[in-house]
């Protein structure tokens, strides 16, 4: 019981945020970082399920280690595979 109240306390310093393709994170709110929690987003998924998972991140994705959901963060820049042409 008081382990689902710290986790519901948890959750309400979080924010939803959409990124630019589409998809939803909880990242920590900006109030709430310092040097002892740094910024960090959590799975909506396992959210759904009361679970507080932290997503990895790298330069373009979210992924979650718990559920393996996917969150792109940033769009891709056109590839540049297709041929000589560099944008
Ligand atoms: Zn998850």
């Amino acid at each position: 019981m008081k382990e689902e109240l710290a986790k519901e306390a948890r959750f309400e310093r979080l924010r939803l945020e959409r990124t630019p393709t589409g998809d939803i994170v909880m990242p920590l709110k900006d109030e709430h970082i310092t040097s002892d929690e740094p910024a960090h987003v959590i799975c909506p998924v396992c959210k759904e399920d009361k679970r507080v998972s932290v997503m990895t991140e790298d330069e373009y994705w979210y992924r979650c280690p718990s559920c393996k959901y996917l969150a792109g963060k940033k769009k891709r820049p056109p590839s540049s595979r297709r041929g000589p042409m560099v944008v």
